[in-house]
């Protein structure tokens, strides 16, 4: 039994392979995207349990396919988890600003990631939910 469905929006193979990879030893179900607007047509084809979002995209900003996911009644309960690079004071708080529910700094840890996803997978309402009526503004 999978340990739920992730989905993973980032252009950058290696970083691609390397969360694929550790969530797949974990039971965990992985579809990948390489920009924006693919994440966000696929998050709308598989309803993931959560959505690691890289800031740094071609196309489309991380924040903008933050905003997106956020303004779809049918994906704003989904737990949005920020990549990114940067470490400057206050990008956390932008990345928040988003609409997204967390942030995991690159480059990734092996060591932490899986349990980092794993308490952010806490944070997620129950399907029945996810698919009702959402809270104005979509924060959690
Ligand atoms: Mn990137």
């Amino acid at each position: 039994m999978a340990a739920g469905t992730i989905l993973v929006i980032e252009d950058q193979i290696q970083n691609q392979y390397l969360m694929k990879y550790l969530l797949e030893a974990h039971g965990f179900r992985v579809v990948l995207s390489n920009d924006g607007p693919e994440g966000i047509h696929a998050a709308s084809i598989h309803i993931p349990d959560l959505i690691l979002l890289d800031i740094q995209l071609p196309v489309m900003s991380g924040h903008d396919v933050a905003k997106a996911l956020q303004s779809d009644s049918l994906l704003a309960s989904i737990p949005i988890v920020a990549v990114t690079s940067y470490a400057m004071p206050g990008d956390r708080e932008q990345v928040l600003a988003s609409g997204c529910t967390g942030y995991i700094e690159k480059p990734i840890n092996p060591a932490t990631f899986v349990d980092s996803i794993r308490d952010y997978l806490k944070l997620r309402k129950p399907t029945d939910e996810r698919r009702g009526i959402e809270t104005p503004g979509g924060c959690r």
